[in-house]
């Protein structure tokens, strides 16, 4: 089940104040019940005392009490005032009683033992159904002939009983009205203290698929909750470049494929139009091939970038030595080279030998330098070096061509990104975007760059795993 905050916080808050008061209401009713018990035995040690004095007042050892001249009704007008006395014997009979005592008081035999033997001792019990305290009195203390008389002083109980209970249930009642105000209290502050986080949810949820632009104002300037909505906002903005580039990438990809295969079909359409000579057919299909094989290759590359994208480009390493695997780029590029008369500056590190995937090397070493035939001038130079760098290698390949305007060196390695649609018409435009996923695959990256005098420098990084490791 789930507990809403604002609840959980006002409960929590107003259970503190109520142990608290609670507490407190404890203490009070206690110190006011030991200070009502020792004025009642104050009271009782007293007037046993005068009482004491007075039965054995006599020489004669004739007892009386020091009494009020009451009558019994006066006496009971008095109330809880009044103090009961009465002698007994060792064997619980009674010798002497108030005047105004109408029965005998409640005797606790057990006391009664213990205080003809010569102890001071309390007992509680019931006369005319009201509760007493008594004090029983050892008045062999006072001469041999009361030897193992009792004096019982009784005092009612009711008044301190009453106030105690009145007392207990003020406070109870205080202890339940503060709880609930401190609730309705701590409810009111805790509603205002989660409202920002229900206004920014709300707004959140305002923003879908369609609104991605917008962003999330509610208390972006209150101290506590300004870095939450930053992070929201950051997290929004991030959500919106993917989504961007996302919508471009398949509008671009749907472009792309469209293209090879509208000329396809144009292709194809012309050639079934009417009989053609075997010429003719040849020609058909030679030109069908080339739209396929763009096709296949467009296809290809999506598939490798969505595979990054989805984070399953798995590497299947081996131990790969980078500098044959220029050479081999390099020899199949010979054709093209020698056609444009370009000329080719190799330094390699020999040895060049890590944990690569053969595959994707390859691949990212045929991309960098099948651009830089293709953008190279006619006669110009390719310089290619394959250099040992702290834990790897580094790979960089320059030529003699264009170079990238400054304004795009960024951006020349996003999806279908083409500096000059003159040059690149034969080009997907993912070639570069293959290059960065195979080298963040390998731990690696890669920049590009102008060098003096014209011309694009690529520098690729790659991080080494010994084969042994
Ligand atoms: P393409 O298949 O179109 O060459 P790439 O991703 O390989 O796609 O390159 C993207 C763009 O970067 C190219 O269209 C081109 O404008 C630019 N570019 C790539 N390599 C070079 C280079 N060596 N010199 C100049 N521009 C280059």
């Amino acid at each position: 089940m789930r507990i809403s905050l604002r609840f959980e916080l006002a409960s929590r808050y107003a259970a503190a104040v109520a142990l608290g008061i609670a507490l407190i209401a404890a203490i009070g009713y206690l110190v006011l019940r030991d200070s009502l018990d020792r004025q009642i035995n104050a009271s009782l040690i007293a007037v046993a005392s005068i009482q004491a004095a007075s039965v054995t007042d006599d020489p004669s050892g004739e007892m009386h009490f020091h009494e009020w001249d009451v009558t019994v009704e006066e006496a009971a007008s008095l109330g809880d005032l009044n103090r009961y006395s009465q002698i007994w014997n060792e064997s619980g009979e009674s010798l002497l009683r108030s005047r105004y005592l109408t029965r005998d008081l409640p005797l606790d035999h057990a006391r009664l033992a213990e205080t003809a033997a010569g102890e001071f001792t309390w007992s509680e019990g019931q006369l005319f159904e009201v509760r007493v305290r008594s004090i029983y009195y050892p008045l062999g203390r006072l001469g041999p002939s009361h030897e193992r008389h009792v004096l019982q002083v009784a005092a009612p109980l009711k008044a301190r009983d009453g106030t105690l209970r009145r007392a207990g249930q003020y406070l109870v009642t205080i202890v339940l009205l503060v709880s609930i105000g401190s609730f309705l209290g701590s409810w009111w502050l805790a509603g205002k203290t989660v409202r920002p986080v229900n206004d920014i949810i709300q707004q959140a949820e305002g923003i879908d698929g369609a609104l991605l632009g917008q962003r999330i104002s509610a208390y972006a300037e209150t101290k506590e909750f300004a870095s939450l909505v930053h992070v929201l906002n950051t997290m929004l903005s991030r959500i919106d470049k993917a989504f961007e580039s996302q919508r471009r990438f398949t509008a671009d990809a749907s472009h792309e494929l469209r293209s090879p295969l509208t000329a396809l079909r144009g292709e194809l359409e012309l050639a079934l139009r009417k009989e053609r000579t075997g010429e003719e057919y040849r020609s058909a299909i030679a030109s069908s091939l080339e739209e396929a094989t763009r096709l296949s290759d467009v296809t290809a590359d999506l598939l490798t970038l969505a595979r990054s994208d989805a984070g399953v480009m798995t590497l299947r390493l081996e131990c790969v030595d980078l500098g044959e695997r220029v050479m081999a780029a390099l020899e199949r590029l010979r054709g093209r080279l020698s056609k444009k008369e370009v000329e080719t500056v190799v330094s390699l590190e020999p040895d060049a030998k890590g944990m690569f995937d053969l595959k994707l090397v390859d691949q990212l070493i045929w991309n960098l330098l099948d651009n830089a035939v293709k953008y190279c001038h006619e006669a110009g130079t390719i310089d290619v070096s394959l250099a040992s760098s702290g834990s790897g290698f580094t790979l960089e390949v320059a030529d003699t061509g264009p170079g990238i305007p400054e304004k795009d060196v960024d951006r020349i390695f996003d999806r279908f990104s083409r500096v000059d649609e003159a040059h690149s018409a034969e080009g997907t435009g993912l070639g570069l975007s293959i290059v960065r996923a195979i080298a963040l695959a390998h731990g690696g990256s890669v920049t590009a760059s102008n060098r003096e005098g014209g011309g694009a420098v690529f520098r690729v990084s790659l991080p080494v795993t010994s084969p042994e490791a």
